[in-house]
């Protein structure tokens, strides 16, 4: 990015942040304690309702769509889990801390700010070493020389009962619905191929978290697995996508093909990985986000992990660049046969009189992150009569509240007719009653929270049972009689 951008793009980002902050969004936790640490957020109302909202979209444009099941895990699991998944030996950033004030800093991130070119993560500590030393990087508070890289765990440890047994916090929702799948195949009358899905809080001890909702160390995943037969990946339900578009980025380029041609040119190794894609895209488009800033960018050998068959990142386009919404990796049999090998049990299914050990495709979503990008595809600035205007043009669907109604003063009888009004929108939508201070205010304060109508009571409404319906990207005004208001926000709303 040129500097000029950046700089545009950190303030953007700050702007969000400290509208965030300002309007009930999110904001940093246990923040009037000085011991507070970084890398925790707290949601507040505005924000929970948008997090709900772009759940519930999840819920239904995912799981529903493809009779997927869900299950809600626990946050703490055995030691044992984590050595079977390969993370207390694996999951792990390299770091370097300074000789002489003690701070530490990601190796990697630190080269790559320096340079400008992306750095692997799993490189061998000595070549950050020789990285660190080749681009002279000194420490980034006081200058000094920096120690040697090494491996820092991410895992959070917590000790169980009295005797303070050794457990962990999930660094991912997945692992739950790996120890989980035998006893669910069995229970729930299920058969090959099945998405098994989890909301719920992942922990990370990052080294250095930042960019607020982007990198924090609790976070909401939003996960996937498709357990299926790699032997059958021809499925019947690919007719109802196969003409969908894929965007897909392969060697720096991308290029919109229908889900099919893509199978048919090995872009995507068979009907049922595109299937997930297609689903996965449709998601994000029902969400607001424009189809030409949503890639799926296909990992090279070099950056997918090593037991990963081929993997995607679906990638949206925001004012800072690429960011990864979500993983969409093709995980062979690694995580059911290392689960096996670790319990000594066996987790194969049957599928049609077959033994197998199923393969999974793993669809693993943030949802903090889809949040900070539906706020930043969704902010604006522009000038109004002299004055700036800050608005989340939010898609209706997922905007916090539908509806704000205000009474133009509070006497006369004005507020006995708003609060009707409230009441009964209330019963079909997400309505919001506000009698404090001017009406311009009240409309600036809910264009930062994105609410696409606003409402207003006044003297002509005594009269005629009419009010002024407010829309928030044109800020054009309108009389709509009070009886019609439901129909005419309920279809604004489709
Ligand atoms: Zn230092």
């Amino acid at each position: 990015m040129k500097k000029e951008q950046e700089e545009k793009a950190v303030s953007k980002l700050n702007d969000i942040i400290t509208l965030a902050e300002r309007r009930g969004f999110f904001f940093p936790s246990c923040e009037i304690y000085s011991d507070a640490p970084s890398g925790f957020i707290d949601y507040g109302p505005n924000g929970i309702a948008l997090k709900n909202k772009l759940i519930g979209a999840w819920r239904e444009f995912l799981l529903k769509k493809d009779n997927m099941i869900e299950i809600d895990g626990s946050q703490i699991m055995a030691k044992s889990v984590f050595t079977a998944s390969g993370h207390l030996t694996s999951f792990t950033d390299p770091l370097v801390d300074c000789s002489k004030c003690k701070s530490m800093f990601r190796a990697d991130k630190l080269i790559e700010e320096k340079t400008g070119k992306i750095i692997p993560e799993k490189l061998k500590n000595e070549e950050y070493d020789k990285l660190l030393e080749k681009n002279k990087i000194t420490c980034q508070k006081c200058g000094s020389k920096l120690g040697k890289a090494k491996r820092w765990n991410m895992m959070f440890q917590v000790g169980i009962g009295p005797e303070q047994r050794e457990a962990y916090l999930r660094p991912e929702t997945c692992q739950s619905i790996f120890v989980d799948f035998s006893r669910l195949f069995s229970t729930m009358r299920i058969k090959l191929p099945i998405g098994i899905a989890q909301l719920g809080k992942s922990f990370r001890n990052e080294v250095s978290p930042r960019q607020s909702l982007l990198r924090s160390r609790e976070f909401t995943q939003a996960e996937v697995e498709v357990f299926f037969n790699p032997k059958k990946t021809e499925i019947a339900k690919f007719k109802d996508i196969e003409n969908c578009k894929l965007r897909i980025q392969e060697d720096e380029k991308i290029s919109e093909m229908t889900a099919k041609d893509a199978v048919k040119k090995k872009v995507v190794s068979s009907q049922l990985i595109a299937y997930y894609l297609s689903l996965m895209q449709q998601f994000g488009e029902k969400v607001g986000i424009p189809k030409d800033r949503i890639r799926f960018r296909k990992l090279s050998d070099g950056e997918k992990a090593f037991y990963a068959k081929e993997a995607f990142d679906f990638e949206i386009l925001t004012s800072l660049g690429w960011i990864e919404l979500a993983a969409c990796n093709n995980r062979g049999d690694y995580d059911l046969c290392g689960h096996a090998k670790t319990s000594c049990k066996n987790l194969e299914v049957m599928d049609d009189n077959e033994k197998v050990l199923p393969w999974v495709f793993k669809l693993s979503m943030g949802i903090d992150r889809l949040i900070y990008i539906a706020m930043d595809l969704a902010f604006e600035k522009e000038m109004v009569k002299d004055e700036e205007r800050a608005v989340l043009k939010l898609p209706a669907n997922i905007a916090p509240i539908h509806v704000a109604i205000f009474p133009l003063v509070n006497k006369d009888g004005l507020p006995e007719i708003a609060q009707k009004i409230h009441k009964e929108l209330k019963e079909s939508f997400d309505v919001f009653y506000d009698f404090s201070g001017s009406i311009g205010k009240m409309y600036r304060r809910q264009d930062e929270i994105g609410t696409p109508f606003c409402i207003t009571v006044d003297y002509q409404s005594k009269d005629d049972k009419t009010v002024t319906l407010r829309e928030r990207d044109s800020m054009k005004q309108k009389r709509v009689k009070i009886d019609e208001l439901k129909e005419v926000i309920e279809k604004a709303l489709r």
